[in-house]
């Protein structure tokens, strides 16, 4: 035990500029947020919810201009009503995509739910008929990216001159895969080539996890549209529900035309319990973001430190929050869960057991005594329980939580 506090102020010491890099992150995205709260003029008045069709609801309109400031994008569709960011990343999908459009993804195969939400195949409907995406006639393809790190530039220019895709989608994120996050010089690098040769095909991130963790946003560097969740980076932890999607007008607009209907689009929706803490969850985001950072390089350089491969490495530039460690077992991985779980705030007392979560085509094991359920900006660990035994780790509302609970993942056995 006193070891290991020693070895963490080692790795602090000798990563002292990772740490430092992490504030100026955090300061330069804290003014960033803050500027855009002064130039929309938030007021306490726009905390106050409504009920019904919610027609003017000076909150809701707020809060949507308030994104868009802060994602520097044109227009912002920030809805509580979204029950998670695979509702708001499959809506917007379908909102773009008729019968014959073609979808590609070019960072390999997209997370789970959205996978299963475009391929007809490989869903399991539970009974009910096919709604997937290939089964209204659109055409999904893939390119996957070079050694798990870089998008494969040539495939995506010959496959977008060739076929001009109406949606081209990159997941930011590693998502459960051993391979790094997408930067934001990436993505500005293959969104200008895209327009360049295909100027009607739409640039779709999937940003979950993503924002906050460099000091731009993909509809900064030519991202046509973006989603994420608000109980991930941009929520603050105080979220406690809904999703975002960001970006050009036009395109906004047909998502909003989608969710409700054509000619109400983003002009109803009531939330009776108010905005006040998306308001403020956005507000803390940046600190909580740097927060889990730190949380993610010392896991990642601790466990580095033991021989264990961790991606990304300590020293890494990141443009996510999650820490993946490979363990060397099932059971050390259930542990290493159940110790997360045991070193949380909320159902400490639980023993985890790997379960088939909605969409996940693999037993998932999932740590997250968290206030807001399953809010993985909150301390939270994961993995699909099969070969290889890779441990998701991200999240964390205070770098001393992460530290206590790397301290359990060491020392402790549940047996
Ligand atoms: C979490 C996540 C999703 C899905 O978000 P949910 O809110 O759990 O539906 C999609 N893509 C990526 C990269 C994610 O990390």
């Amino acid at each position: 035990m006193q070891d290991i506090e020693q070895s963490i102020k080692q790795v602090e010491k000798k990563y002292q500029a990772i740490f430092e890099a992490i504030d100026d992150l955090s300061l330069f995205n804290q003014r960033k947020v803050l500027e855009c709260f002064k130039e929309c003029r938030v007021e306490a008045r726009h905390f106050n919810g409504t009920t019904g069709y919610g027609y003017d609801d000076i909150g809701r309109i707020k809060l949507e201009e308030l994104y868009a400031a802060v994602f520097g994008a044109q227009s912002a569709f920030v809805r509580l009503q979204f029950g998670s960011a695979t509702h708001a990343l499959v809506i917007t999908l379908r909102a773009l995509l008729k019968p014959n459009d073609r979808i590609v993804s070019i960072t390999g195969q997209p997370y789970d739910t959205v996978y299963s939400a475009i391929r007809s195949s490989s869903t399991g409907q539970g009974g009910c008929s096919d709604t997937s995406l290939e089964s209204y006639g659109v055409k999904y393809d893939q390119v996957d990216l070079i050694d798990g790190s870089s998008i494969d530039l040539d495939q995506v220019n010959d496959y977008v001159s060739a076929h001009h895709p109406r949606v081209v989608f990159l997941q930011r994120s590693r998502g459960y895969q051993w391979r790094e996050a997408i930067t934001i010089d990436q993505i500005k690098e293959v969104s200008n080539m895209i327009h360049d040769i295909s100027p009607d095909s739409l640039v779709f991130v999937d940003n979950c996890y993503g924002e906050f963790t460099e000091t731009l946003e993909p509809t900064q560097v030519g991202a046509d549209i973006c989603v994420g969740s608000l109980i991930k980076n941009p929520g603050g932890g105080l979220a406690a529900t809904g999703a975002y999607v960001v970006g050009r007008k036009d395109v906004v607009d047909t998502v909003s035309a989608f969710f409700y209907s054509p000619n109400l689009r983003d002009e109803i929706g009531s939330y009776e319990s108010g905005y006040r803490m998306v308001f403020q969850g956005l507000f803390m985001a940046p600190h909580t973001v740097a927060q889990s950072l730190k949380g993610a390089v010392l896991f990642s350089a601790i466990y580095h430190d033991r021989g264990y491969s961790v991606m990304p490495l300590p020293n890494s530039y990141r443009s996510d929050i999650t820490q993946s460690i490979l363990l060397q077992s099932r059971e050390e991985l259930v542990n290493f869960c159940n110790q997360v779980q045991s070193t949380s705030p909320i159902d400490s007392h639980l023993e985890l057991e790997p379960w088939d979560m909605p969409g996940y085509t693999e037993k998932i094991i999932m740590a997250a005594g968290t206030f807001v359920q399953g809010a993985s900006i909150e301390l939270s660990a994961d993995a699909p329980v099969s070969e290889p035994y890779i441990a998701y780790i991200q999240g964390g509302l205070t770098y001393e939580h992460c530290k206590l609970s790397l301290i359990a993942t060491l020392t402790n056995t549940t047996e």
